[in-house]
């Protein structure tokens, strides 16, 4: 029986948001913490300082996980300096809110390239670390949008979707391995990424939801926090966190 102080977390997009409170929820279950970012340094840094602090074993590595050589870089480190990684949150994504109509190509490439081949990326690079160990935990943050859809979101929406598909099928690949894959659907989070949509838009999104609230960063971190500790026998799922706003 592995104690939680042998585990090794590593979370893409940690410096903000969603990222950062799993990362904060998986070390204060004494897990190794790989914080990744692509542009935050002050917030990573200054993160990494306060779990450090706290007793915390953290590393922050810049990469962007679009890139293939920098992603491979980020795998190749975590693994020199823990020896392994056992659980693997795909968590960094972004978007680019446009009607199809003023999508442009490289609007639809950036967001597919990050929150798609982003989660495939990482997912290759860290499985050939994972499978020798026997078990391992992948979680993939995908979104409600990626289920219901939503205007001006189809780049994230695809992106998202695909994010349940690429999870579904790579749970059925790894499962003799004992690696769990699962898909993480929240519904609107208080983050950054909600500031990027307007007010009066929001007040419309909240009405629409049954618990009448927005969900906060560390409600989503407990489901990964439950998934990757005690969650042994979950996998090929889809998770829906949102506050019943889809109940497909
Ligand atoms: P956020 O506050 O905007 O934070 C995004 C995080 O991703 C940051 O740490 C950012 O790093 C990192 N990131 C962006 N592009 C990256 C790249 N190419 N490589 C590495 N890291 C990158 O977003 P959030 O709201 O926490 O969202 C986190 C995840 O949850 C996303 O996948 C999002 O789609 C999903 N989600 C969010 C909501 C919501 O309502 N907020 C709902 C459902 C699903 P920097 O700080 O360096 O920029």
């Amino acid at each position: 029986m592995k104690t939680n102080r042998e585990l090794t977390a590593l979370i893409t997009g940690s410096s903000r948001g969603i990222g950062k409170a799993i990362a904060v929820e998986l070390a204060s279950y004494g897990i190794s913490i790989i914080l990744n970012y692509i542009d935050s340094d002050d917030e990573a840094a200054g993160l990494s300082q306060e779990m450090h602090n706290n007793g915390r074993n953290v590393l922050a590595i810049k990469a962007d996980v679009a890139d293939r050589s920098q992603v491979k870089l980020m795998v190749a480190r975590t693994v020199e300096e823990f020896g392994k990684i056992d659980i693997l949150v795909n968590n960094a994504g972004i978007t680019l809110d446009k009607t199809i109509k003023n999508l442009s190509y490289s609007d639809w490439d950036s967001v597919l390239s990050v929150n798609l081949t982003g989660v495939f990326n990482v997912t290759k690079e860290v499985l050939p670390h994972m499978i020798p160990l026997g078990r391992g935990c992948i979680i993939n943050i995908s979104s409600v949008i990626g289920q219901t859809g939503a205007v001006g979101q189809s780049n994230y929406s695809a992106s998202k979707a695909g994010v349940i598909g690429f999870s579904k099928s790579c749970a059925l690949e790894v499962a003799r391995y004992g690696i769990t894959v699962n898909a993480i659907c929240p519904g609107y989070v208080e983050t950054d990424m909600l500031k990027a949509v307007p007010a009066d838009v929001l007040d419309k999104i909240k009405q629409r939801i049954p618990l009448r609230r927005f969900a906060r960063p560390e409600e989503i971190a407990k489901l990964v926090r439950f998934l990757a500790t005690d969650g042994d026998y979950i996998t090929g799922q889809c998770i829906n966190i949102n506050g019943g706003v889809f109940t497909g």
